[in-house]
């Protein structure tokens, strides 16, 4: 039997982090706790609005958690397809709940879940660090407060994109990846922004079109000189053979596949179709971003900074070491260790 506790949580962010979408200034994330026979295994769902999530939809699902829904923790197919019986979307929920079974296992066999799962390694690829939208006199401030960071993530989608990456390469000549966030509406427009891109030394662009439109991004595909991944066209449950006409690429969130184990799954499956493998996250903290990092240790590209971009983190987990990589330890379950009473 499993007694299932969570709390809402409202995380400040250090600046104000603003996308093609919108600005925030904080975010409401719901952790669990769940506890049988002594042994405490965590989670962390950080809902989206792009994916119809709140932390009250998200708290909905817990809710509806029964103690005895999971009998056995050790047969994941039976974890996922309890998990999965609780609602029909609602991914950042089930993360959350899957995070917390295998911190549980991990915990309960006193291994961590990347030696359980043969990890190659415990220090996964450098991870890129996030410079939001905002006015182009201000980003050269922005490049300089990410200056410990070896590769920078560009979010792109407004209406100074070319300003916005001139001032970026005025002050840096680092690694640069482009995220438009579904901003850019044409094809027109995305080829004369990919081309201008391409003049700048930029390495990869994400979502540069909005997902609705596949069959205008398999034209970008095709005369793109820069590799494009797709975030808000792969949720996890695509086909990666038709992703794979529009898109070099997959960004893979743990908010969006609701599980790691799928999100394993599809990097497997991403490899057969010839598409680079991206562990991303959602604006979250330290506890997802541990479960994301261990993903990480079989992808092509990190972008893990969830736990950078937060003024709060309750839990202590993965680091970003001092050349960059994602970094995991050797504590038993997911790695992680509260250091908040928020249960309470
Ligand atoms: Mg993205």
């Amino acid at each position: 039997m499993f007694r299932l506790t969570y709390k809402q949580v409202r995380i400040p962010l250090k600046r104000t982090f603003t996308i093609s979408r919108g600005s925030r200034d904080a975010i409401d994330v719901v952790y669990v706790a769940l506890e049988s026979e002594g042994i405490t295994g965590y989670g962390e769902a950080a809902p989206n609005h792009r994916y119809n999530e709140t932390a009250e939809s998200v708290t909905g699902v817990f809710k509806s958690f029964e103690s005895g829904g999971i009998k056995n923790p050790f047969d994941s197919l039976h974890v996922n397809e309890y998990i999965g019986s609780l609602h029909q979307s609602e991914f950042s929920a089930k993360a959350a709940l899957e995070m917390a079974v295998l911190d549980w296992v991990g915990k309960k066999l006193k291994t961590p879940v990347h030696r359980l799962w043969n990890a190659p390694s415990i220090t996964g690829p450098k991870t890129s660090f996030t410079i939001g939208i905002d006015e182009p006199s201000l980003i050269a401030g922005k490049v300089k407060e990410a200056e410990g960071y070896p590769i920078l993530k560009v979010k792109l989608g407004s209406p100074y994109d070319r300003e916005i990456i001139e001032e970026i390469r005025k002050a840096t000549d680092k690694p640069v990846l482009v995220d438009a966030n579904e901003g850019w509406k044409t094809v027109d427009e995305a080829m004369d922004n990919i081309r201008f891109l391409a003049g700048m030394n930029i390495e990869l662009i994400e979502q540069p079109m909005p997902s609705s439109m596949h069959a205008e991004m398999t034209i970008l595909k095709q005369q793109s000189e820069i590799p494009l991944i797709a975030d808000e066209s792969f949720t996890g449950r695509e086909d990666l053979g038709t992703l794979s006409d529009a898109f070099h690429g997959i960004n893979i969130k743990l908010m969006k596949t609701g599980s790691m184990r799928v999100a394993m799954q599809k990097i497997a499956e991403a490899r057969i179709h010839g598409l680079k493998v991206m562990i991303g996250c959602m604006v979250e903290t330290s506890l997802a971003d541990t479960a994301s990092a261990i993903l990480s240790l079989w992808a092509d590209y990190a972008d893990i900074d969830g736990h950078l971009l937060v003024s709060r983190n309750p839990f202590t987990g993965v680091v970003v070491n001092k050349d960059g990589y994602v970094t995991l330890n050797d504590l038993d379950g997911l790695g992680v260790e509260l250091k908040e009473d928020i249960f309470d």
